[in-house]
């Protein structure tokens, strides 16, 4: 993969069990081995601070998009390759997705949670195209996934949505199931309500 830009959402959580720091660590790694560079919230707390140094690390760009608040109250990492500092969070969300061509979400908290849903609501309407990679450290996620089922089965969402995003374990599997996603095009509006 050379040159793609991947939009990655992950905790601040400092108290976090380590696993989950070791493999935002090692996604940085693993996207700067591949040339792509990571787009994030510009944060240095917990797996957002372990992402871009594993990046950095490895020679790759870092991007962060964080608001001016963040800034103010000394959260931005100053290691970082550019720093894109704007007015707030819905400001904030919208660059992060617009200046990348895949979105990657880790385990995290309620920030996480939030971008994730914006990202898939975004991609039932039509309005973001691109892959949506969800990497699964130790399953933290089948909770969401069978919220995700029932949402499906009680036709709140149609079966088609659940092939907007694709789920790996590993860190080391994120270039490819970027490069492997099914695409999406505006058709998907025809079946965005049910
Ligand atoms: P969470 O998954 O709840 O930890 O939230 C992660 C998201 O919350 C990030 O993308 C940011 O929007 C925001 N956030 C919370 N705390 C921080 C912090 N210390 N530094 C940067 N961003 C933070």
């Amino acid at each position: 993969m050379v040159n793609r830009k991947a939009c990655i959402y992950c905790g601040s959580s400092r108290q976090c069990d380590p696993v989950y720091l070791a493999a935002a660590e090692q996604l940085g790694r693993v996207l700067a081995r591949n040339n792509v560079t990571v787009v994030y919230g510009g944060g240095a707390a917990g797996s957002m601070g372990s992402l871009a140094k594993g990046a950095l690390a490895e020679g790759g760009r870092v991007i962060g998009v964080i608001p001016e608040f963040m800034v103010k109250i000394e959260w931005a990492n100053p290691r970082i390759t550019e720093t894109v500092v704007v007015r707030d969070m819905h400001e904030r969300k919208k660059q992060m997705m617009e200046r990348s061509d895949a979105v990657v979400a880790l385990p995290g908290g309620s920030g996480t949670l939030d971008e994730l849903m914006e990202a898939i609501t975004w991609k039932r309407l039509g309005l973001y195209l691109g892959p949506i990679v969800i990497l699964n450290t130790r399953s933290y996620y089948q909770p969401l996934f069978r919220l995700l089922d029932q949402c499906i089965g009680q036709r709140f969402m149609d079966s088609r949505h659940a092939r907007m995003w694709t789920v790996v374990q590993e860190p080391e599997e994120v270039p490819q199931a970027i490069e492997t996603a099914e695409p999406w095009s505006e058709d998907c509006r025809k079946f965005a309500a049910l």
